[in-house]
C-alpha cells in the first residue's frame, strides 16, 4: 500500500468505505468536501455455499468468492475507486470489520489501484470521533483478519463435515455449527438436570410477636437451636418446635447494627447489555443487537443532524475513554451533587492495563439524555438507549449505602431472627436499579433493644419443596456462555437465534426448552463428536482465536491441528452409520389414503407419520409415541406430545376426553407407599405426589 502519484493531480479526492449505508450521510457531513462515502453492505466475499471452500491438500487455503448479489455493489465501488486518490476502509472496528476491509482490498483490486489505501476505525459515529480517527489511519491488521479467517474456516469445516451425518441419521437439511452445538449441549444438560432433580421437603416457621406500644407485629423467622442453624424437614419437626415453645418467653438477646454498601455496576459490554435488556425490556438478544446497531449507526436528531448515539456495540471491554469519564463526572456533579461521584475508576482491574481501543457501550454525548432524544427515537430505541445511558451514568456514581439491623430473639432453646435494612444513601440507585436491588426493605421499630418486652401472638408455618435450577433464558445463557469462555461479543446473539431457527430449542415466555429434534441432534453430537461439544475444548479454541488476533499464534497452525481430529471423528461416525441401515421406521399405522404402512419422519417440530408412497400419496399424520405407561386418570396409553411451541410433555392418547398431562416422564411402576404415579430420575424412582415423598431405587432394566 505504497503512496502512488495521482493521475488527477491538483484536486484531492478521498473515498471512505463503510459497512452500512445508514452511516453514509452522517459521515459525509462530518468529513465535508473532498470526501466521498460509500457502503459495502456488509461482507462482499465469503466461502462458496456449494463446497467446503477450503483446500485441505494445499495448506487449508480458503477459496473466497464474491457473495451472490454483491456484484453490483462492487461494480459501483470500483467506479468510485477510480475517481479517488485516497481510499479509507472504515468498516466496523472489530475482527469481522477488519476482514471485510481485507476482502475489499482483493475484491476491488485496491493493491493495484492508483491510490493510497488505509484503514480507519470509528468507535462512535460522531463528528469529533470521526475527525479524530481520520488523523490515525493505519494498515490493515492481518492478525485480526486471520483470527476471523480461522473462525470462518473452523465453523465451515465443522458444518460441512457433520451436517450430512445429521441428514442421514435424523433429517435432511439439518446443520451442525461449532459454537451452536456446544450451546445446545449446555441447554440439554440443564434440561436433564431439571428432569432428574428430586425435590425435598422443608418448612419455614415465622412467629408474630407483639411489642408494647406497637401496632404492627414483629415477624421473626425460625433460625435454629442457639447458634446452630437448623432445617425444619417436615411437619412433625415443625409441630415439635411449636409444642416445645409453648409458654416460653420470647426475648431480644442481640441487636446488631451494621452498614452495607452496594457498588455501582460496570458500564455495559455486549454480554451484559443483552442480559439486562432481556431482563428489563424483555428483548431477545437478536433484537437488542438490531436496535443497538441503529443507535450506533446514527439517529437524525433535528438540529443536531444525524449522530451515533452509542459507541460500538460489539465489545467485551468495560474501559471508558478519559473524555467520557470527564463529561459524565461533570454531569453528575451538576445534576446530582458531588457526593454522588464515584471515586477512582470503575473498569475491571485486569483491564486497566489493556491498551485496546475498545470501550464499553456508552452514550456518545452525555448531554443527549433520554428526555432530550426521546422524540427522535422509536419506542424500542428509546428504551434501550435509556438503559444504556442510565447504566453508564450509574457506573460513574458512588455506591448505595444501607444501614442494616439484625436481631436475635430467643425462646427456650430456640432462636428466631429478624433482619432489616434501610437505605441511607441511594448513590447510583438514583438512576439505575436492577432486580437484585430488591433486598429486604424491612423497617424495624425504632427503639428495639434487649429491654423490649415481647408477647407471643401466633405462629405461621409453610411447607416448601426445594426447586431445581431454572430453565435457561436468553439472558442466563449469554451469561453462562461468557463465563465458560464460549463465543465472543459478536457470536452470542447469532448462536442463540440459529438454534432457535433450526427448532433445536424453543422459547415459552422467556424460558428455553430443548425440542425433540434438539435432543436427537444433541445425542448424535455427544456420541459421535464429543470433542466438538466439549466446553473446555471450545473455550480453548476461542482462546486460540484470541491468540491469533494478538499475533501469538499462526492461524493455519490452529486449523492444521484441528482438522485431522475432526476428520477422524467424521470417518468413524460414517462407518458407524453404515452399520445401522438408515431407513425410516415403519409403523402399524395404515395410510387412510392408500393403505401403505406409514413411516416415522422428523419435522421441524419433532416426529410425525408420513406415507412412504410420497410423492403419489402426500398423507401425513401426527405421531404419538407411546411410552408404555397407562394413564393414571383413564387407563389409556400415555404418549409423548409437544406444545404448540415445541416443548415436550406427556399426555393421554384419549385427549381431549382425558386431560392428563405431565412435564416429566412417568414410569409404569406405581408408588409402593401411596399408589401414585412415579417419575424416573436418573437411577431413582420418585413419587409424583410430593406429600408422599417416596424415593426408591430404579429396578435394573432387563435386556
Ligand atoms: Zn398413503
Ligand atoms: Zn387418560
Ligand atoms: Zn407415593
Amino acid at each position: 500500500m505504497a503512496t502512488k502519484t495521482s493521475k488527477t493531480a491538483g484536486k484531492k479526492n478521498s473515498l471512505l468505505i463503510v459497512e452500512s449505508p445508514t452511516k453514509v450521510k452522517a459521515i459525509k457531513k462530518f468529513l465535508g468536501t473532498g470526501y466521498e462515502v460509500a457502503a459495502s453492505n456488509g461482507h462482499v466475499r465469503d466461502l462458496p455455499k456449494s463446497s467446503m471452500g477450503v483446500d485441505i491438500d494445499h495448506d487449508f487455503e480458503p477459496k473466497y468468492i464474491t457473495i451472490r448479489g454483491k456484484g453490483d455493489v462492487l461494480a459501483e465501488l470500483r467506479k468510485q475507486v477510480k475517481k479517488a486518490d485516497k481510499i479509507y476502509l472504515a468498516t466496523d472496528p472489530d475482527r469481522e470489520g477488519e476482514a471485510i476491509s481485507w476482502h475489499l482490498v482483493s475484491a476491488l483490486k485496491l493493491d493495484d489501484a492508483d491510490a493510497t489505501v488505509q484503514r480507519v476505525t470509528f468507535n462512535e459515529i460522531t463528528k469529533n470521533a470521526v475527525k479524530e480517527a481520520m488523523k490515525h489511519p493505519r494498515d490493515i491488521d492481518m492478525n485480526l483478519v486471520d483470527a476471523q479467517q480461522a473462525r470462518r474456516v473452523l465453523d465451515r469445516m465443522v458444518g460441512y463435515s457433520i451436517s450430512p451425518l445429521l441428514w442421514s441419521k435424523i433429517k435432511r437439511g439439518l446443520s451442525a455449527g461449532r459454537v451452536q452445538s456446544v450451546a445446545l449441549r449446555i441447554i440439554a444438560d440443564r434440561e436433564e438436570e431439571i428432569d432428574n432433580f428430586i425435590p425435598t421437603e422443608y418448612w419455614t416457621l415465622d412467629v408474630n410477636l407483639l411489642a408494647e406500644g406497637e401496632k404492627k407485629p414483629l415477624v421473626a423467622h425460625y433460625y435454629g437451636v442457639g447458634n446452630e442453624k437448623k432445617e425444619i424437614r417436615n411437619k412433625k419437626e415443625m409441630e415439635e418446635i411449636c409444642a416445645s415453645l409453648k409458654g416460653e418467653k420470647f426475648s431480644v438477646t442481640d441487636v446488631k447494627k451494621g452498614e452495607r454498601s452496594k457498588k455501582a455496576p460496570l458500564p455495559f459490554t455486549t454480554s451484559t447489555l443483552q442480559q439486562e435488556a432481556s431482563k428489563a425490556l424483555n428483548f431477545s438478544t437478536q433484537k437488542t443487537m438490531r436496535v443497538a446497531q441503529q443507535l450506533y449507526e446514527g439517529i437524525e436528531l433535528g438540529k443536531q443532524g444525524t449522530v451515533g448515539l452509542i459507541t460500538y456495540l460489539r465489545t467485551d471491554s468495560t474501559r471508558v475513554s478519559a473524555e467520557a469519564v470527564a463529561s459524565a463526572n461533570a454531569y453528575i456533579q451538576e445534576n446530582f451533587g458531588k457526593e454522588y461521584l464515584a471515586e477512582g475508576t470503575t473498569a475491571k482491574k485486569n483491564e486497566a492495563k489493556i491498551q485496546d481501543a475498545h470501550e464499553a457501550i456508552r452514550p456518545t454525548y452525555i448531554e443527549n439524555t433520554p428526555v432530550v432524544v426521546k422524540d427522535y427515537l422509536s419506542r424500542d430505541q428509546f428504551r434501550l438507549y435509556q438503559l444504556i445511558w442510565r447504566r453508564f451514568m450509574a457506573s460513574r456514581m458512588a455506591p448505595a449505602k444501607y444501614e442494616t439491623t439484625s436481631v436475635k430473639i430467643d425462646a427456650g432453646e430456640h432462636r428466631f431472627t429478624v433482619a432489616a435494612s434501610k437505605t441511607v444513601f441511594d448513590g447510583f440507585l438514583n438512576v439505575y436499579t436492577d432486580d437484585e436491588d430488591q433486598i429486604e426493605k424491612n423497617v424495624l421499630m425504632k427503639n428495639l433493644d434487649t429491654n423490649t418486652k415481647l408477647k407471643f401472638d401466633s405462629f405461621e408455618s409453610a411447607q416448601h419443596f426445594t426447586q431445581p435450577a431454572p430453565h435457561y433464558t436468553e439472558a442466563s445463557l449469554v451469561h453462562d456462555l461468557e463465563a465458560l469462555g464460549i463465543g465472543r461479543p459478536s457470536t452470542y446473539a447469532p448462536t442463540i437465534s440459529t438454534i432457535l431457527a433450526r427448532h433445536y430449542i424453543t422459547k415459552e415466555n422467556k424460558a428455553i426448552f430443548i425440542t425433540e429434534l434438539g435432543q436427537a441432534v444433541n445425542k448424535m453430537m455427544n456420541d459421535a463428536f464429543p470433542q466438538i461439544v466439549d466446553v473446555n475444548f471450545t473455550s480453548n479454541m476461542e482462546a486460540l482465536l484470541d491468540g491469533i488476533a494478538e499475533g501469538e499464534v499462526k492461524w493455519k497452525t490452529v486449523i492444521e491441528n484441528f482438522y485431522p481430529d475432526l476428520n477422524k471423528a467424521v470417518e468413524a461416525a460414517e462407518k458407524e452409520l453404515e452399520k445401522v441401515q438408515v431407513q425410516d421406521e415403519v409403523t402399524d399405522q395404515i395410510c387412510d389414503c392408500c393403505g401403505r404402512n406409514m413411516v416415522i419422519k422428523y419435522g421441524p417440530h419433532g416426529k410425525f407419520l408420513a406415507c412412504p408412497g410420497f410423492p403419489e400419496c402426500k398423507n401425513t399424520m401426527p405421531y404419538f409415541e407411546k411410552i408404555g405407561v397407562e394413564c393414571p386418570k383413564c387407563g389409556k396409553d400415555l404418549v409423548l406430545k409437544r406444545t404448540r411451541k415445541g416443548r415436550i410433555y406427556y399426555g393421554c392418547i384419549g385427549h381431549p376426553e382425558c386431560d392428563f398431562m405431565s412435564w416429566q416422564k412417568p414410569v409404569a411402576n406405581k408408588c409402593p407407599k401411596c399408589g401414585s404415579m412415579m417419575y424416573a430420575k436418573s437411577n431413582k424412582l420418585v413419587c409424583s405426589n410430593q406429600e408422599c415423598g417416596y424415593v426408591g431405587e430404579k429396578p435394573k432394566e432387563k435386556e
